[in-house]
């Protein structure tokens, strides 16, 4: 049959799905994601997410790859918009961290789908943790808002920190740093505070895709069997 070119030909091709290959993207995420060391991420959110994930790493769920995916490459590309030095590893106090870039002061980029303008309270604490891991006083920061309705869809900010706010932010991190380190070592995860955002109309946000949910509701349980209730007294 002679083939037009004004047209797309129909090709006969057997398509199979192949579990194979979308397992090992998963597989690469898990081992990229394993880690044993104290991060900045695992002190700013949730620290019995951060405990059982040290203690009982779970295969990544596709959702976790599509929004690893998602994450990285757009920010592969406005890292490579700005130049600067990507992805630089440093350390405090036994605390590890990668900030998105470094350009004389550390650099924070969020993607978010979140359509109001503005900067949830985490972004500035993670910018700060690397703020105060770098010595430093000033950091930047992109959000990057994938549906913007009123507002820009790139919002850039110079940070620094009020006086004293760095001292405080350090004495927080290590205390955060020390009670996981504590529940590692005596490898009880019911000594972590729950995630609680304040600042969000939903202060339990994380908990929804979180792959440890049975094992936290687990613990809560036992702490609510464990307060009995005061028996009434008739004297
Ligand atoms: S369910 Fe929520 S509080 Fe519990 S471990 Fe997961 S993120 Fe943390």
């Amino acid at each position: 049959m002679s083939e037009s070119p004004f047209s797309w030909p129909r090709l006969r091709m057997r398509v199979e799905k192949d579990e194979e290959l979308k397992n090992r993207l998963l597989k690469s995420l898990s081992e990229m994601e394993a880690r044993q060391s104290i991060h900045v991420s695992d002190l700013i959110f949730c620290l019995r997410e951060a405990y059982f994930r040290k203690v009982n790493p779970k295969p990544p769920t596709e959702t976790q790859l599509s929004f690893f995916v998602d994450g990285r490459s757009r920010h592969q590309i406005i890292e490579a918009l700005h130049g600067g030095r990507r992805e630089v590893r440093i350390e405090w106090e036994g605390i590890h961290g990668t900030p998105d870039l470094l350009d004389g002061v550390p650099i924070e980029i969020k993607t978010t789908r979140r359509v109001r303008n503005g900067h949830p309270n985490h972004y500035l604490l993670q910018l700060g943790a690397y703020m105060v891991m770098m010595n430093m006083n000033e950091g930047r920061l992109i959000v990057h808002r994938i549906l913007p309705r009123h507002g820009e869809a790139f919002e850039c900010y110079s940070v620094r920190f009020e006086d004293g706010e760095d001292e405080r932010l350090k004495r927080w991190l290590l205390k955060r740093r020390d009670l996981l380190k504590k529940a590692l070592e005596k490898r009880d995860p019911s000594i972590l505070p729950r995630f609680y955002d304040p600042f969000n109309s939903n202060p339990f946000w994380k908990c929804r895709f979180c792959q440890y949910k049975a094992e936290c509701e687990a613990i809560e349980k036992c702490v609510s069997e464990s307060v009995q209730p005061v028996e009434k007294r008739d004297d």
